[in-house]
């Protein structure tokens, strides 16, 4: 009788029908029912930085255990805007322009509520990193979709249509969101890429909202370029970033917002009615973190390039098309030579009988079958770790 009542009343908001439960998040609780190798989710398997653990447990023990001022600690917010200025000659006013958020997700979900109306039309590169669509629409906008090509040599780069992302721009369109170094890709967007969209973004009246949570990871020479130190962006660009993939710290959700004075209020509102704020200790570790010598970053590259180095010719070797990425610390890979219906049917494969986890290709996809015959690793892991990976794919037939 009383569920009966409960579905009548329809006490669910309309919002949440239109998208399901993170698969990436889903491949890690498989991966542990199935006691596999986790090459699904992207957090490292190693320990981090011991200065930072010691900064965070210093913190703790100095009594930094209450709120940080809503919109984030002042040391850490200077510490943005110095690496910003260092980094990519970006000049940020640390008291009206940076809001700390509870990892880079929240500071998207909060960006996105704070500058979306319904009706609103929110471009996004494909495939992309799968919080992007639910975040679109729980902020009521409309997610419109810019292919990515795949090489058609694995060693090539992913490229997109000129044309159809001109296409994608009208007066509905209020955003793009653009994630460089790219989640699943690996591709590290080009200066005359970001100008183009700069271009569309000027002439659309658009805001570009920049995901750059993999900008130290760069391999190959590649280059990362901020989309707000492009002529005529800084005042129409949000930069996301964090502490998660840099210092390997994924749970301890601390990322940030940098946006204009007048967005990063409207930002601030939103995060401070969400959250109120990031973990306060770990904000100072933060602080710590982003004062580490520059050869910290230098080695975090090549170890993940070891690391990439590693992973692809195992995947090779038995039957993977892989796509060699340029940054961030994924690989995308074709599985058309094992003869499987699609990816889900063939992650289901990998992580019960094979002791792989790895997340199906569709779910970077808005229309499934376009990512049916994708599958994408994660390589952030030990040595050990993908040496395991490779050994258990070992027993995968063509
Ligand atoms: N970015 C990571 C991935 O794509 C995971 C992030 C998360 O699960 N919050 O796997």
């Amino acid at each position: 009788m009383a569920d009966v009542s409960i579905q009548q009343k329809h006490f669910f908001s309309d919002k949440v029908e239109h998208f399901t439960e993170s698969v990436i998040r889903e491949m890690t609780r498989q991966a542990m029912l199935h006691g596999a190798v986790n090459l699904a989710q992207g957090f490292p398997d190693f320990p981090a930085p011991v200065e930072i653990k010691q900064a965070a447990q210093q913190a703790i023990a100095n009594d930094v255990n209450q709120y940080a001022i809503t919109w984030g600690a002042k040391n850490l917010r200077n510490a943005v805007a110095r690496q910003m200025k260092v980094w990519q000659g970006i000049t940020v006013d640390p008291e009206k322009e940076i809001t700390v958020c509870c990892g880079s997700t929240e500071a998207m979900i909060s960006t996105l509520l704070a500058v979306c109306n319904a009706g609103d039309d929110v471009v996004i590169f494909e495939p992309f990193y799968e919080n992007y669509g639910p975040d679109a629409v729980l902020s009521g906008a409309k997610p419109k979709f810019v292919t990515l090509r795949p090489p058609s040599d694995g060693d090539g780069e992913w490229t997109f249509d000129e044309r159809e992302l001109r296409r994608a721009f009208d007066r509905h369109t209020k955003a793009i969101i653009l994630n460089t170094p790219n989640n699943p890709t690996g591709k590290v967007f080009t200066r005359t890429e970001l100008e183009l969209i700069r271009d569309l973004c000027l002439e659309f009246d658009v805001l570009a909202i920049t995901d750059e949570i993999y900008e130290h990871i760069l391999y190959d020479g590649t280059e990362h370029i901020s989309m707000a130190s492009l002529d005529g962006m800084q005042d129409r660009t949000v930069t996301i970033n964090g502490m998660s993939k840099t210092y390997s710290v994924t749970g301890w959700r601390v990322g940030w917002a940098v946006a204009p004075e007048r967005i990063t209020n409207a930002i601030r509102k939103v995060h401070d009615f969400l959250t109120v704020g990031a973990p306060a200790p770990l904000q100072e570790a933060g602080a710590m973190a982003l004062s580490l010598p520059d050869e910290y970053y230098v080695k975090l590259a090549e170890r993940y390039r070891v690391r990439r180095d590693h992973l692809i010719p195992a995947l090779v070797a038995v039957g993977f098309k892989c796509f060699r990425p340029r940054g961030a610390y994924y690989v995308m890979t074709d599985i058309g030579a094992f003869g499987f219906q699609d990816d889900v049917e063939f992650t289901r494969y990998l992580v019960k009988e094979i002791g792989v986890a790895a997340v199906p290709g569709s779910s970077f996809y808005h229309n499934p079958a376009d990512g049916a015959r994708q599958v994408r690793f994660a390589f952030c892991k030990k040595p050990e770790t993908l040496d395991e990976a490779g050994k258990r794919l070992g027993k995968l037939r063509r």
